[in-house]
């Protein structure tokens, strides 16, 4: 933690002023190609509400698939090579544990810099809005439980989870069935096995108490059929692979069998898909494709069950006199032709899961930022509204030097690579406004000498410790878990 102010004009050259609002992969990566494609000298700031950097790629990825996170690795080489005072044209400020819209405004950062850019990501939860959805104890969104096994500080040790008793946990629903949902589906199923969990930065308070799950039989329930899945191939095939250690796969026969879908054969990942799951359907000996065989089912047999379930709405999430998840109440669905949905609501059409644990896994919501009503800026359902990037006012005309990447730009949808494209073109449309814009901030500067936060400096310590740490669990790195610590961990001893 620095007291020091942060000074914009470090040397003698004049330059202009960015700003970018959140330290995930749009924003690190805006101001990447910022600071690699400006033909003018910038001085560019990261604000991040935590103290320390990376998003989603640090408390979003999952835990076991650590070569994703490799993106960090181009951020540090940038913060590296920006960030040290130098005559360098360009310059990089990380400034971490503090919230935009709260120690700092919108409003100060818009009067002071030449362009801000917001890249804060999507904080909130897609809700399904039915009875029970709040209160509950065992339900939880998506959001709170992927923060919760990463160590995220808001959540690592948050009683709804640690108070929750898990050693009840045998029957479990997921509300969706994108790669979220299998992420979770693969912690809940396989926690035990400690060759997939043991060596990754896993949250150990989150590990031990799933550990104490345990867990049967996973539903995923989507309210379309298994054309509209949401997962990818790649992903769908790691929880059939877990067949080797006693876990199985399955879909009932009337949402899947191979010849439902020739309609689709031009669909190459589709296909794959669809002979992907009729082989691992089969018993392991009776396999035609020698991809599908790679390591057999434990002798012993699978006692443990996924299941990809379709055509379903959910109704009510149902309490036991203690106010813990009891069951789930669902209507089926009709798919039309027209491809629109018909929830059947007769008597015929309702059913009931029994149900120890629910999350919903719908999506991560945007939310405007407090400042947006005051200042005009609009916003549409789950991102903020713009114009290739551009931020619109309410009257639809572009908000002079303000941008938008990244999730909050289009909604909580695209991979790390998509996400990455999204952030070079709004940092082209950046620079190209830069380039006719007259001067209008370089000589102002935004004074943090009485605002708490962390440097870049601070970040390296913090991750040096993680580090140091992680190395003596055989981890990559073993996370500080709650603010006290990520705070107290900038200190130098
Ligand atoms: C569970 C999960 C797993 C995923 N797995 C993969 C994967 O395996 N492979 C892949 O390619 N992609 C994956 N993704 C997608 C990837 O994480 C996103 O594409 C990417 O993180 C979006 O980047 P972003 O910068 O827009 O948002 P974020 O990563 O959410 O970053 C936003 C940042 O802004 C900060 N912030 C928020 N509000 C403020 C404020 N007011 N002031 C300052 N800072 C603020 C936040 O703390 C955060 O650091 C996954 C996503 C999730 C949710």
């Amino acid at each position: 933690m620095k007291s020091a102010q942060i000074r914009y004009l470090s040397s003698q050259i004049n330059r202009k002023t960015v700003s970018i609002i959140g330290s995930g992969p749009s924003g690190f990566y805006t101001a990447y190609h910022l600071l690699k494609k400006s033909p003018i000298p910038l001085d560019v700031t990261i604000w991040e509400k935590l103290p320390v950097p990376f998003g989603l790629s640090r408390y979003g990825v999952a835990p076991d698939h650590p070569e994703v996170k490799n993106c960090e690795e181009t951020f540090t080489t940038c913060a590296e090579e920006y960030s040290i005072p130098t005559n360098k044209k360009h310059k990089l400020s990380f400034v971490g544990g503090v919230t935009v819209g709260k120690e700092v405004t919108l409003e100060t950062l818009l009067n002071n810099q030449d362009a801000v850019v917001l890249s804060y990501g999507c904080t909130g939860d897609k809700k399904l809005n039915i009875p029970g959805e709040q209160g509950t104890k065992g339900v939880f969104s998506s959001r709170e439980f992927v923060n919760w096994y990463n160590g995220h500080p808001d959540f690592a040790k948050d009683k709804r989870f640690t108070d929750f008793d898990w050693s009840r946990v045998s029957k479990v629903g997921i509300i969706g069935n994108g790669n979220v949902a299998l992420d979770i589906t693969r912690v809940l199923i396989s926690n035990k096995i400690d060759e997939i969990w043991q060596n990754t930065d896993i949250s150990p308070i989150a590990l031990n108490l799933v550990k104490k799950a345990p867990v049967k039989n996973i539903k995923l329930i989507a309210r379309r059929d298994f054309v509209h899945s949401r997962f990818t191939n790649k992903e769908l095939r790691e929880l059939w692979e877990l067949e080797r250690y006693g876990v199985r796969g399955c879909i009932d026969s009337k949402f899947f069998q191979k010849d439902m879908f020739d309609s689709f054969k031009s669909d190459r990942a589709f296909n794959r898909r669809v002979e992907m799951c009729s082989e691992y359907l089969k018993p392991f000996g009776e396999r035609s494709k020698k991809n599908y065989k790679k390591a057999p089912p434990p002798t012993s047999g699978c006692n443990k069950f996924w299941e990809l379930d379709y055509l379903k709405t959910p109704l009510e999430i149902n309490q036991d006199e203690s106010d813990v998840i009891k069951s789930l109440t669902l209507c089926n669905n009709q798919l039309k032709e027209d491809n629109s949905l018909k929830p059947l609501k007769d008597s015929n059409n309702i059913l009931t899961y029994d149900m120890d644990l629910l999350i919903t896994s719908l999506g991560y919501a945007g939310v405007p930022m407090p400042e947006f009503s005051k200042l005009s800026i609009r916003f549409d359902r789950d991102h903020v509204a713009n114009k290739q990037g551009r931020v619109l006012t309410v009257a639809g005309e572009i908000f002079p030097h303000l941008y938008a990447s990244g999730w909050i730009r289009k909604g909580s949808q695209g991979v790390i690579a998509s996400t990455m494209q999204d952030a070079f073109e709004v940092g082209d449309r950046v620079i190209q406004d830069l380039s006719v814009s007259g001067v209008l901030s370089s000589e102002k500067s935004i004074g943090l000498s009485n605002i708490k936060h962390t440097t870049w400096a601070d970040w390296e310590r913090i991750n040096k410790k993680e580090l140091t740490r992680g190395q003596k669990e055989h981890k990559p790195r073993s996370k500080f878990l709650t603010l006290e610590e990520l705070w107290h961990n900038v200190e130098e001893v």
